[in-house]
């Protein structure tokens, strides 16, 4: 029976200290009553609580953790089925299959591609976040521990062979790698290989009913981290496939569907496969398992996930203040912008193309965009002097110069009505026209 908001506050510190994101110990406890939170979301609970709590509190949706040390993946402990209900809490991770025929050079270049793959969008690191190893006949333990002693992530162990399996594992346990995966022809031995090594265990099977009985028995046989696996080729089968599972572990809290998903596909084409995987990334996989690498199938999806697994209740900002990019003096050119992060990265990123130094006065807009904040009244050209002297930006600069966002001209004749700056030059109205728009008019 599920515990009520009443059992589960009885348990909490009541200190109202506030650092699980709510006011007071019982709202925090209504809200795990109301299966929208964890109990470990509250850092101060003690270890006894949390016992105590453990199997009706526990989250619908499993936590599963890959890797050691400071290669790990975390996955699972869903709430939602969609993100305006609240946020989806940990981000999908795409991993990179390197495929057991490649030569010992072409499999140590994959890591090393593995671990070059990062990239910096709106001010966070996004990368490929796994190594799926496929193990093939001999050799394999050697491969999954030149894998563990040269990828930077956590690492999946692919096959279905036992014996190849249970070498590996066994290799690079330390390393606390995904098993991957469990079918109807090696559940026992897997099961065994995962529960003698203590390792995360990826299960599939044929239907819903033997996925549950699968998952039952790896649980009974103390193997607690699971993934339900999914390998299919149509869209279709995708979404029912997930859908039903994050449906089921929610809703009917069916605690044999309780864990993230893990997919991959089989695709000849290299274009079905990278949609295959958004529809994925999209419909409740924790960890999808790439075969091709090429950038362009890479970075939709890395984009798609960044997106996707962003608190939509929290506005993602950046500091009002006034940013140089990169040697800025007093001649150089002066704008200005709002506190939405993806606005502001895109102007910066392409003042930054333009290869003229600039300073950026961000004004504090609550983090919405240049139009959805002037129609929300989040800015007025009031405000935007009063930040511009406020960040002291006149002192930089002897011009007084100040190019404003092509989408909100309106501000021009106020600007310099009232404040110093008397020449507003009206900028573009999107950030790719930046270079293009400064080099035609700043003088260098
Ligand atoms: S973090 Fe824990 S102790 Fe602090 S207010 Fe939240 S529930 Fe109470």
């Amino acid at each position: 029976m599920a515990l009520t908001g009443m059992q589960i506050y009885k348990q909490l510190p009541k200190t109202n200290c506030k650092k699980c994101g709510f006011p007071t110990c019982m709202a925090f406890a209504m809200q795990v009553a109301a299966k929208q939170k964890a109990i470990s979301d509250c850092p101060e609970i003690s270890e006894e609580a949390t016992t105590a709590l453990s199997e009706e509190s526990a989250p619908p949706i499993k936590l599963v953790t890959i890797g050691a040390g400071d290669a790990v993946f975390e996955t699972g402990q869903e709430t939602v089925m969609f993100r305006h209900e609240d946020k989806f809490h940990r981000k999908c991770g795409i991993a990179f299959k390197l495929e057991s025929t490649l030569s010992d050079d072409e499999f140590r270049a994959g890591i090393e591609e593995i671990n070059s793959r990062k990239y910096v969008r709106v001010g966070k690191e996004i990368k490929v976040e796994l190594c799926a190893v496929e193990l093939d006949g001999d050799g394999s333990a050697e491969r999954a521990r030149l894998a563990a002693g040269a990828s930077a992530v956590p690492i999946i162990l692919v096959g279905e062979d036992p014996a190849v399996m249970s070498e590996a594992a066994a290799a690079i346990k330390e390393k606390k790698p995904l098993i991957y995966r469990a079918t109807a022809a090696n559940i026992d031995d897997f099961i065994k290989i995962a529960a003698d090594n203590e390792l995360p265990l990826a299960i599939s099977a044929g239907t819903a009913e033997e996925l549950a009985d699968f998952t039952v028995k790896a649980k009974d046989a103390g193997v607690a981290e699971l993934l339900l696996s999914f390998k299919g080729d149509k869209v279709g089968d995708t979404v029912r496939f997930t859908t039903q599972v994050r449906r089921s572990a929610l809703m009917s809290k069916f605690r044999p569907f309780g864990y993230p998903i893990i997919s991959e596909f089989e695709s000849d084409s290299d274009e079905t496969e990278t949609a295959l995987i958004a529809v994925a990334v999209a419909k409740y996989s924790g960890i999808v398992i790439m075969k091709g690498r090429k950038a362009w199938q890479l970075m939709p999806n890395l984009t798609l996930v960044q997106d996707v697994f962003t608190d939509p209740q929290v506005p993602n900002t950046v500091d009002a203040k006034l940013y140089e990019i990169g040697t800025p003096d007093e001649n150089s050119p002066v704008m200005y912008t709002t506190n939405f992060s993806l606005t502001y990265f895109s102007v910066a990123g392409e003042v930054e193309r333009s290869k003229i130094p600039a300073y950026i006065c961000v004004v504090e807009t609550e983090g919405l965009g240049v139009l959805n904040s002037w129609a929300g009244d989040k800015i007025t050209a009031e405000k935007v002097i009063q930040t511009l002297k406020d960040q002291k930006v006149a002192d930089k600069v002897k011009h007084r110069k100040l190019i404003i966002p092509g989408l909100l001209p309106v501000f021009k004749a106020e600007i310099e009505d009232l404040s110093e700056w008397k020449e507003v030059i009206i900028g573009p109205e999107t950030a790719r026209e930046i270079p293009g728009f400064l080099n035609r008019v700043w003088d260098k």
